[in-house]
């Protein structure tokens, strides 16, 4: 990584100037280098560069590029890990960061509530290619002890699992997983850069799905992985530059200025998030409200020590199953239904019958996900438009 930082800077402004690199003009915005190929001076360069290519030295987008560089590096800093490779979306980032380590034999522990295609990824595809997964329930550290084994080679959790909101707690599943040497891989969308200190707390490795709140406003797919110089550019960086994962110049300069402003929106959406989940608690047609920053919510605690704050989306079950969140997800005027989230525009899901559609009954009660669950993605409009909205619109269920 070409860490542009200083030391002592903190995140804010590690988000605002990281990883800049200018061209000969001195450009004050980062330059968008929308450009696959890169051309040598000389036959002799160019044998040169593909022996090895050193610092801001390219030779195809898909190996990498220079705004592409600069985001990874910026996120790196950001996050305090020693390098990034940037991926076209979340999922390439998930993908690529648990295909990259695994080959058949090896053995992968698992929280059960995940995201819908990280599910998929680890359920269907690794075990696929002889990779055995074991799934436990996340809060439960006697589970991640019990499914250990002498050939576990990773473990993989949202650290804020979508859309339940279930905590994991990072320092005691790494020390457990260290234990038995396993690489620890964390996806942090939920946590967003804001409120993580994932590295610091024992993970391994980070995946953004870059696409949720560092794009923030619903544009670009993208992701990130982060971790040592050594795990990026020896594992990460092969597989995905082989394969294809590689994200675009184009969305990764809109990644990099999303960074610049990442901060100050996502500080205003958890301070909605938390207004909102406290206005709901006692609302006609709402018979729970999920949010780790209510004092009530089972991981609330750790949440204040982990992450400092709720972050932006509230989970609420309406009354009357899934008719009771269909009236009350029609009725929205503010919210749109949509399942991006992180975004400036706030966003009602219904993980039963959308994002976790594909799971069985089963497997979504074991999530948590009941059919009058919706997921709200706080956005950045005004906070008691956003109560009004939802009050009236809930009121239905
Ligand atoms: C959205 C999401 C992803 C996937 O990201 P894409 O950019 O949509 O591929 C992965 N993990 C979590 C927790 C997500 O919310």
């Amino acid at each position: 990584m070409k860490d542009t930082a200083r030391k002592h800077w903190s995140k804010r402004t590690r988000a605002v100037h990281a990883g800049s690199r200018r061209s000969q003009y001195g450009e004050l915005s980062e330059a968008m280098f929308l450009t696959q190929g890169f051309v040598y001076p000389t036959a002799e360069d160019a044998e040169a560069r593909f022996i090895k290519s050193g610092e801001d030295e390219y030779i195809y987008a898909r190996y990498g590029n220079p705004t592409v560089a600069m985001f990874e590096d910026r996120i790196a800093s950001l996050e305090g890990a020693e390098a990034g490779f940037a991926t076209a979306s979340g999922m390439a980032a998930v993908n690529g960061a648990l295909t990259s380590m695994l080959r058949a034999g090896d053995h992968v522990v698992s929280s059960r509530a995940l995201f819908g295609s990280c599910h998929y990824v680890l359920d269907e595809i690794l075990t696929r290619f002889g990779v055995d997964v074991t799934f436990v329930d996340g809060p439960d550290l006697d589970a991640w002890r019990a499914a250990m084994r002498p050939d576990t080679k990773a473990v993989f959790f949202e650290s804020l699992s979508n859309p339940t909101l279930e905590m994991i707690d990072i320092r005691a599943v790494a020390e457990i997983a260290h234990a038995v040497g396993a690489t620890v891989i964390c996806d942090n969308v939920f946590a967003t850069p804001t409120f993580s200190d994932a590295i610091a707390q024992g993970v391994d490795v980070v995946v953004y799905s870059t696409t949720k709140h560092i794009d923030g406003q619903g544009r670009c797919l993208g992701g990130v992985i982060l971790g040592t110089e050594e795990f990026i550019r020896k594992t990460v960086e092969p597989y995905l530059k082989h394969t294809g994962g590689a994200m675009s110049p184009f969305n990764a300069w809109v990644m990099l200025k999303g960074l610049e402003t990442m901060d100050l929106r996502v500080r205003a959406q958890t301070a909605s998030a938390q207004a909102i989940a406290e206005a709901l608690q006692d609302a006609p047609g709402v018979a729970r409200v999920i949010y780790p920053g209510l004092a009530d919510h089972p991981q609330h605690a750790l949440c204040q020590a982990q992450m400092g704050e709720g972050g932006t989306v509230v989970a609420v079950e309406a009354t009357d199953g899934q008719a009771g969140a269909f009236r009350a997800l029609n009725a929205l005027e503010i919210f749109t239904i949509s399942n991006n989230l992180g975004d400036a525009k706030s966003i009602a899901t219904h993980p039963t019958t959308t994002t976790h559609q594909r799971l069985t009954d089963e497997q979504r009660a074991e999530m948590g996900i009941t059919p009058g669950l919706i997921r709200l993605s706080i956005g950045l409009e005004d906070t008691d438009d956003l109560v009004a909205d939802l009050l009236d619109a809930l009121e239905l269920a």
